[in-house]
């Protein structure tokens, strides 16, 4: 028997999202998240999808309740609910282990099995991405300690966008200073951006090396890429995943200075300014909701704070479609993906409204129908494709895993 099967891993501070795939026929066998890591009241939920007689663990989705008290304790306990599936760590149709990880820095621009040396690389990292790193670290770690003779392999965040140029990664600081502190735009989602980009031009029926694509990742955080023929040659997010788009916590693009004005005048330390920019600004700073669901709701009743929270997040999204219009020259598709992109037609009637210009123009009917389908929505003759594609970045995940260990 070939193994063709992979289990992607996505390891939070206090969680870890899963999902077992099968390359074989790129299909989902299970998926599942342990959540609240760490406390008493931690949640497993896990879900087999594969067809066939229930397992001797009894229902296909099963929640589990009680503390699970580290990562090796979470991992340990997906495990044997796999097992109780009858696909279990080690079985011998796992391929391999693929972990996401946010900042590959410049260092790692694709897949890279893990050695010990890959570890203490990522681990070197830390300081660039210390809220998501750590945690990715302790992921992979657990799982070499469980399966250490299987194919472990990282997919970073930020390797589709290494291929920025340099006058696009570098931010116009002393050229010294951004060298020493690693200090220059990384960019995030990548993943997402690959695959989206990917499937639009699979939509549009044509080679990805012949379109130039605007993809909006909107989902809790957000951001734009600019990708020509495959390559990525612009990104929303820079040093960290702050900058750019209005999301649902994150203020995205701001005058440096605010950070200054803030400790200078407002007395906030550097700390509680990262928690402000971080975690408390954005759709959720604005108008005190992060979910879109939830600001479109309000807005409609006639809530300023909601009404002002939308435009401003539709109005940086006008920006940069129209700055990546001018980065690409061509542009061939918009495409919008994640959850408010998939979800909101509000949100992509609204931000492409106005742009007929630049060959944007939506067909209303079909920007209206709910699907989970790649779809058109632009209307018949428009210069410009507008397409929604939803992201699949397990999938992306596992692909690149399996690519790697059966090449
Ligand atoms: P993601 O990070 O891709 O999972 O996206 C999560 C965000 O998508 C949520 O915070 C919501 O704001 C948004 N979202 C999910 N479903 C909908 C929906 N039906 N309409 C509008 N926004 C949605």
């Amino acid at each position: 028997m070939t193994a063709s099967r992979v289990l992607v891993l996505n390891s939070g501070s206090s969680s870890l999202k899963y999902q077992l795939l099968d390359m074989a026929d790129r299909s989902r066998l299970a998926v599942g998240l342990v959540e609240r890591i760490g406390e008493e009241n931690s949640r497993l939920v896990h879900e087999r999808l594969v067809d066939g007689p229930p397992p001797a663990a009894g229902d296909a989705k099963r929640e589990t309740l009680g503390p699970i008290a580290d990562h090796r304790a979470a991992l340990e306990a997906v495990a044997a609910e796999l097992a109780a599936d009858g696909t279990g760590l080690d079985s011998p149709e796992l391929a391999a282990i693929g972990h996401r990880v946010v900042h590959g820095g410049t260092k790692f621009t694709r897949p890279t099995v893990i050695d010990d040396e890959v570890l203490a690389e990522i681990r070197a990292l830390i300081p660039l991405a210390p809220l998501h790193n750590p945690a990715n670290v302790t992921g992979i770690e657990v799982a070499r300690s469980l399966r250490a003779d299987l194919p472990q392999v990282a997919v970073f965040d930020t390797a589709f966008h290494s291929t920025m140029p340099e006058h696009a990664a570098r931010y116009a600081i002393d050229a010294a200073t951004a060298e020493k502190y690693s200090v220059r735009r990384y960019g995030f989602h990548g993943t997402s951006h690959a695959y989206v980009s990917r499937a639009a031009a699979a939509l549009l029926g044509r080679a990805p090396e012949d379109v130039n694509v605007i993809v909006l990742h909107l989902g809790n955080g957000a951001s734009a890429s600019a990708v020509r023929g495959g390559v990525c040659v612009e990104t929303s997010m820079g040093l960290t995943p702050l900058e750019g788009l209005v999301m649902g916590t994150r203020s995205g693009d701001l005058d440096p200075a605010v950070v200054f004005h803030l400790a200078r005048v407002g007395g906030l330390s550097v700390d509680e300014i990262d928690s402000l920019l971080n975690k408390k600004s954005g759709l959720l700073g604005m108008c005190g909701d992060n979910d879109m669901r939830e600001v479109m709701r309000r807005a409609g009743e006639g809530d300023e704070a909601a009404a002002v929270a939308f435009a401003a997040y539709v109005h940086r999204l006008k920006k940069y479609i129209g700055a990546y219009t001018a980065v690409l020259g061509r542009v061939d598709a918009v495409v919008f993906t994640a959850g408010v992109g998939e979800n909101a037609h509000q949100v992509r009637e609204a931000a492409v409204e106005g742009l007929a210009g630049l060959g944007l123009v939506l067909d209303p009917q079909a920007n209206a129908v709910r699907s989970a389908r790649p779809r058109l929505i632009s209307a018949e003759g428009a210069r410009v494709a507008v397409a929604v594609v939803p992201t699949d970045e397990e999938l992306e995940i596992a692909a690149q895993a399996y690519e790697l260990v059966t090449r």
